[in-house]
């Protein structure tokens, strides 16, 4: 620890990054503290960098108990990557590349080393353990995917059990067991089996603020739809998730027929043609993944830009972990849910074949938990997070329901045609029969059952089928009708249905949206160069890649390329700050990058002020926090010089937020004399403001306004 004057620069110096992910420090100093942990972090929290970074800092070796192969192998290669010390032992090796391995260990220039689990029973492994133990030192123990560990989890390996040995024979070596999933009880579970003393417990939000959540209601020409929306994220990666290999099959060829690079991934294809696939995939050579639910655990790819579910997921904590998939990096992504009511039969149908009464009550009760997600109104966010007994308030900016709200229309009227109509039918009918008898329809069974002579049958012929269905299933959402859950869906009036037909009682439905805000968002788009400078440095990246054998997100992450874009970066100094570069990859890839930058530059003209190096690093310290005062007394500079900074951050479109600048009445008052007098001077504006305000805030103001202008 001593040769870093804090944590951010041993992040800085090993990953590259300016700060911490929310959660990630504490874990870390717990981990300094050789306390064992028990972390609960969502995909994307970040949580490999809480045992690697102690691992790195702490003197002796570090092992990591990882359930999957392809995992560990991809983050020994980001790891070595960045000139860390980092090696995997398991299965695939054989003896001459296990001793080497082993030798650099001792040597003392690996840090971090990844086994499978049943790897430590192995015998020779034991007398391994207990050398590094005397000679090097243990520095500790880390269980990734620790909910593997518990029956009670969605995992369980029975290897996993083990692991209560080996803490019994190194009581002293801490133990860090992190996990993106837990219950109660799989916690508990966890701490138990795992002998946990006194565990530090860190639970990070599941809350993902950079991911888009909406749900698109499918058509009948839902293909179209889906091609629509996958046409526009061209290039970037993606997965579809299907409900079975078939359907997987099908919308992959059909996909590839239109033009989309596009490949199936599914259990039914063979091992070899499988792990192809992913492997495409991973390397960017492919960017669409059509897939089951098979494709996911174990995938290390930080930047999918977009999860789609074409099929409705048997329950939220499976959709949750399924479109939690997409932006890892941090940068925003999309996830998808294309919703027709017409799936909920066929997701009945496959509870209806488990044998198991509580089974089936269970699968009932998480289905409808999954469909007031699809339908419901509200913030997805909140939903979710709801599930995972989180509060959430709502008002996200990040879901359709909150961007684009579905505007109410007074549906009353045709609350009373339709529950009147399950009235007459006594009850004893789904919801498809009831919208037959209301359209009039001359169905076999509905003359038998003589309701064609109904005084309700065909007054609804002035909506479409669509519209009724719509209304109905809102009835059902809004708790003003009933449906029964023996797989036969009758539908039922309650209290209030009865309060509708006296009425008593207003009915207000969500409609249909014109728009869905994947499209208004997706326009826009005014950082056009920057787009076009992100696509150069990807296919260098790519390029780079391939010639060093290692997966595109392992050069630079997304994030790091998308900085790359807009700073555009012309110095050593300048790519430096820039996050996720080290100086180990500065070495490796900063030539490259910067040649490619400085082409895409001298053949456009710069859009935008160009921010220098010492312009950064106040920004650096203004996103930590500081103060002006602050930054310039750290600087030791003047308040005035950093002012300066700031205008031209702000004015290159940095995220600069100007309100913990000047305060938006006064904002609002410059604003208004810029308006009045035009493009004058600093000093004019002062004198027309009675010299209220300084120069500075004047700039500042000045500088936001020339950016949205721009
Ligand atoms: P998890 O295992 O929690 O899903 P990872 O450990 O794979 O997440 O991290 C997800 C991505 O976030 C990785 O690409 C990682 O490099 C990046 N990352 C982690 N911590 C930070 C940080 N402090 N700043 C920027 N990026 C980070
Ligand atoms: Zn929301």
């Amino acid at each position: 620890m001593s040769q870093f004057p804090s944590l951010e620069a041993a992040l800085k110096h090993f990953f590259g990054y300016d700060n911490f992910r929310h959660g990630q420090k504490n874990v870390i100093e717990a981990a300094l503290q050789n306390r064992d942990i028990l972390a609960l972090m969502p995909t994307g929290a970040g949580k490999s960098l809480c045992f690697q970074l102690p691992a790195l800092l702490k003197p002796g070796l570090t092992v990591v108990i990882s359930p999957l192969i392809a995992l560990m192998q991809d983050q020994v290669d980001a790891l070595t990557d960045n000139g860390i010390g980092a090696t995997f032992l398991n299965s695939t090796l054989n003896l001459d590349q296990a001793r080497s391995r082993i030798q650099s260990i001792f040597n003392g220039k690996i840090k971090l080393l990844y086994i499978a689990p049943e790897r430590l029973f192995n015998e020779g492994f034991q007398h391994f353990l207990l050398d590094v133990y005397q000679s090097i030192g243990l520095a500790g123990f880390v269980v990734d995917e620790a909910h593997c560990v518990s029956e009670w989890g969605h995992d369980f390996r029975p290897e996993y059990r083990q692991l209560t040995h080996i803490r019994r024979r190194y009581p002293q070596t801490p133990c860090h067991a992190f996990t993106a999933t837990a219950t109660q009880r799989v916690r508990q579970d966890i701490i138990d089996q795992l002998a946990l003393q006194n565990p530090s417990f860190h639970c990070t939000s599941f809350n993902r603020p950079n991911l888009y959540y909406e749900v698109v209601s499918k058509g009948s020409k839902s293909y179209t739809q889906l091609l629509t929306y996958v046409r526009k994220r061209r290039g970037q990666a993606g997965i579809i998730y299907c409900s079975s290999r078939k359907k997987v099959d099908e919308l992959a060829d059909r996909l590839q027929q239109d033009g989309i690079k596009a490949l199936p991934y599914h259990a039914g294809l063979a091992d070899g043609l499988r792990a192809d696939h992913q492997e495409q995939f991973i390397r960017d050579d492919v960017p669409l993944m059509v897939a089951t639910i098979a494709f996911g655990m174990g995938i290390n790819k930080p930047d999918v830009r977009f999860v789609v579910h074409y099929d409705l997921p048997t329950n939220l904590e499976r959709y949750y972990q399924e479109s939690g998939r997409a932006g890892r990096d941090g940068e925003p992504a999309h996830c998808t849910l294309f919703y027709s009511a017409g799936d909920i039969k066929k997701a009945e149908y496959f509870i209806e074949l488990k044998e198991d009464e509580q089974d089936k009550r269970i699968a009932y009760q998480q289905l409808q938990k999954m469909i007031d997600y699809a339908e419901g109104s509200e913030c997805r966010r909140t939903i979710q997070l709801s599930y995972f007994g989180e509060q959430f308030l709502g008002n996200c900016a990040g879901c359709d329901n909150c961007q684009n709200p579905r505007p109410l229309e007074d549906w009353t009227i045709e609350a009373q045609k339709f529950l009147s109509c399950v009235a007459r039918c006594r009850e004893r009918y789904g919801m498809a029969y009831i919208i037959d008898v209301l359209k009039g329809s001359k169905r076999d069974k509905i003359l038998q059952n003589k309701h064609h002579e109904l005084s309700t049958y065909g007054i609804g012929r002035d909506r479409t089928k669509d519209e009724w269905k719509n209304l109905g299933r809102s009835l059902l959402h809004q708790g003003l009708m009933l449906e029964s859950s023996d797989g036969y869906r009758i539908l039922k009036l309650n209290d209030l249905s009865w309060e509708i037909l006296k009425k008593q009682r207003q009915v207000n439905i969500p409609i249909e949206r014109r728009q869905t805000a994947a499209e208004i968002l997706g326009m826009g788009d005014n950082h056009l160069d920057a787009e076009i400078l992100f696509g150069e440095l990807r296919q260098l990246r790519k390029q780079l890649a391939d010639a060093n054998w290692i997966a595109p997100y392992m050069v630079f992450s997304d994030a790091t390329l998308r900085q790359m874009a807009t700073r555009r970066p012309r110095t050593q100094a300048d790519f430096s700050l820039i996050s996720g570069v080290t100086s180990a990859k500065y070495q490796r890839y900063g030539e490259p990058f910067l040649a490619a930058i400085q082409e895409f530059c001298a053949t456009q003209a710069p859009p935008k002020p160009q921010v220098n190096g010492t312009q950064l690093i106040t920004f650096q310290l203004y996103q930590q926090g500081l103060s002006v005062i602050e930054i310039a007394k750290q600087r030791n500079l003047t308040a005035g010089t950093i002012n300066e900074h700031l205008a031209t951050l702000l004015q290159s479109g940095e995220a600069i937020d100007l309100d913990r600048l000047v305060k938006p009445e006064a904002q609002a008052e410059i604003e208004q004399a810029i308006a009045t007098l035009g493009p004058v001077s600093l000093s004019q504006l002062r004198e027309h403001l009675q010299e209220k305000y300084s120069y500075d805030a004047i700039k500042l103001v000045r500088a936001k306004l020339i950016q949205q202008s721009a």
